[in-house]
């Protein structure tokens, strides 16, 4: 396993993370024994970043991870988030953020979180955020109850603007690093590099799209993208490439990033995941699977609120 600083916070963390939403069944039904296996392979294999949320599964996903790490707490990084419990349940309030964070520790079967993140910052107010979830995260962090604090959210420049003016620890986006979308190079990992806030990389595989499955029906990518995921998809398969071992070697190629979370639901999974790190990325289909994607590539979506763009 390979190793990144994550930032200036005090974490080595593994170059692969493994995202739990995949563990609140958000990417399909999941039987506990599937679950629980691909965990303790990711762990021992050397994974030892954990991401999950009170969101993931309505609080599925901690439940699980509290009972699959029963004795192996301690050889993870654990990070969940706060703010988001359902599709349009929001509470950035400074007392729902402490409460939710109680929670997710008795869920969670820990009495310490190593992260805590607000989860998806642009569905709230801004004047929410900076008045209440942002101050409340950052007392929080000084009373000693959690280790590190960031911010999670999809459009770029309200992430960095904010990571920029706040002394948080971690900026986490999805789908912006991946073989479909690069714009995380834009401004966030200079800013990271400026300030040492370190970056985590999530969804390598587009939430989906970068695998013969293809993405669940909430994905809200157009159907361009879509589209041209199908292609991808169809090309690696003639060409008898693993797209997502493709997609992850892209991912891991860019140093600035600590760790990219990937969803993994069995042990081949996991186990074709791994690979990615230390095969050598091979430049010709990297090459030709790039010119599919040429025509969207970099394209976002928009998502929360339209002045939180
Ligand atoms: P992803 O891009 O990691 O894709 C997950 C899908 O790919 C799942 O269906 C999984 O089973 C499949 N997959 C993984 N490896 C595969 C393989 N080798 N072969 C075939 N299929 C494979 O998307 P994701 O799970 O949404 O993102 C990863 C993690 O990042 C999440 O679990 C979560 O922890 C985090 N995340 C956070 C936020 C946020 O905080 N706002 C948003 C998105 C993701």
């Amino acid at each position: 396993m390979i190793f990144r600083k994550l930032g200036r916070t005090p974490f080595s963390v593994s170059v692969l993370g493994f995202g739990a939403a995949t563990l609140g069944n958000e990417y399909g039904v999941l039987s506990d024994k599937q679950g629980e296996k691909a965990l303790h392979l990711a762990i021992d294999q050397g994974i030892n970043l954990v991401d999950t949320s009170p969101y993931y599964g309505r609080s599925l996903s901690e439940a699980r991870l509290g009972k699959y790490l029963k004795g192996k707490r301690h050889q993870v990084v654990l990070a969940t988030k706060t703010g988001r419990y359902d599709v349009d349940v929001f509470d950035y309030s400074a007392a729902r953020i402490r409460r939710s964070l109680q929670e997710s520790l008795r869920r969670l079967r820990t009495d310490y979180l190593d992260i805590l993140q607000l989860h998806d910052i642009e569905f709230v107010p801004r004047t929410i955020l900076e008045q209440e979830a942002i101050p409340q995260l950052l007392r929080l962090r000084e009373e000693g109850h959690v280790r590190c604090i960031g911010i999670t959210g999809y459009p770029l420049p309200y992430l960095t603007d904010l990571a920029a003016k706040y002394p948080i620890d971690i900026a986490l986006t999805y789908c912006h690093y991946n073989l479909m979308n690069t714009r995380l190079t834009d401004r966030l990992l200079p800013l990271a590099k400026d300030t040492g806030i370190g970056v985590i990389n999530a969804s390598p595989l587009h939430m989906g799209i970068l695998t013969p499955e293809g993405p669940p029906e909430w994905h809200m990518a157009p159907a361009d993208i879509l589209e041209t995921g199908r292609r991808v998809v169809q090309y690696c398969q003639e060409v008898g490439y693993s797209l997502p071992r493709l997609a992850l070697q892209f991912a891991l190629s860019e140093p600035r990033i600590s760790s990219t979370l990937v969803g993994m639901r069995s042990t081949s999974q996991v186990a074709d995941n791994l690979t990615a790190i230390d095969t050598p990325l091979p430049d010709d289909l990297l090459a030709a699977v790039q010119e599919i994607i040429r025509p969207v590539k970099n394209r976002s979506w928009p998502m929360g609120l339209s002045e939180n763009q």
